[in-house]
């Protein structure tokens, strides 16, 4: 337990070292209003957030604050009404292809196997087959998928299809990895495995993790802050750094002291937060 964290830091430090960090995401004072029907809805409201390259941010909040909504900026699928994004220093100006998504539901094709469905990223892209291939059984190792690359959708248990759906999201080594509460419909003891292995691909490909969770304790297991919003027009109430390594393993992390300060802190904000003023 002692040594956690060393050889990690130093690669992922090695890997972020000099010149503009890709996976480095910023947003500056960014409000989002959505016109609906006659009236206007701000979604997101004086969002400052600033998340270095090869970090992981676990993002909560009640239903409706805006969470999906702060997402989308970061891929460019949605502009602000007010303020700036960037990613890797670059301001976001539209859709960006340096990002992987993983929603709530895999949304694989029936009709393909997991293989296929991985490299329809490689596809999409029109990226070269063959190291397309050999980054998908890289990844298929990684997430533990060995074994099922010719199964189909339908073969395959909620994990598994999740499994799928994040090697997909991953294939192109993206430099941020934006996860919508990817694990919300799995069942308990699925998402605790999902927790460790997704904390081993988060060390092992050195990406950017930006994670939108109901769960407190899925965002302080996994997280290295914690960014806790309120209740709509989303603002950043406060961000609980958990102070742990970068190695997590569920069951051990949940016992630590550090993870147990950190979520009650945040339950706190959230309890405050929907008490109202
Ligand atoms: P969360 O993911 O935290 O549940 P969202 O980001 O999906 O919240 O939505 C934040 C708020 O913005 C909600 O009130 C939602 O209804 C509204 N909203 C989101 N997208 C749109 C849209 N395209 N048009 C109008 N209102 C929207
Ligand atoms: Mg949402």
């Amino acid at each position: 337990m002692g040594a956690e964290g060393t050889t990690e830091d130093a690669v992922r430090n090695h890997a972020a070292g000099g010149g503009p960090a890709p996976g480095s995401v910023a947003l500056d004072g960014v409000t989002v209003r959505f016109r609906a029907r006659r009236h206007e809805v701000t979604a997101l409201t004086g969002i400052g957030l600033e998340v270095g390259a090869g970090g992981f941010t676990a993002i909560v909040g009640p239903s409706g604050c805006g969470k999906s909504t702060l997402l989308k900026l970061v891929a460019g699928l949605l502009s602000p009404t007010e303020g700036e994004v960037r990613l890797g220093g670059e301001r976001v100006r539209g859709p960006r292809p340096d990002i992987g998504y993983v929603f709530q539901r895999a949304a694989l094709l029936d009709w393909r196997t997991a293989r296929r469905n991985i490299l329809l990223q490689a596809e999409m892209r029109g990226l070269p087959k063959e190291p397309a291939r050999r980054r998908a059984a890289e990844l298929i190792t990684m997430t533990g998928l060995d074994g099922f690359e010719d199964a189909y959708p339908h073969e395959l248990s909620g994990g598994m299809q999740q499994r799928v759906a994040l090697c997909r999201a991953l294939l192109h080594r993206p430099p941020v990895l934006l996860m919508d509460e990817p694990f919300g419909a799995l069942d308990a003891l699925t998402r605790e495995q999902m927790n460790t292995e997704l904390n081993r691909v988060w060390r092992e490909t050195g990406t950017t993790v930006l994670l939108v969770t109901h769960s407190i304790a899925e965002a302080c297991a996994l997280a290295e802050r914690v960014v806790v919003m309120s209740p709509r027009p989303g603002r950043i109430t406060e961000t609980v750094e958990v102070g742990l390594g970068p190695l997590r393993v569920y069951a051990e992390t949940v016992e630590r002291p550090a993870f147990r300060t950190a979520t009650a802190r945040v339950r706190a904000l959230l309890g405050a937060a929907s008490a109202g003023d």
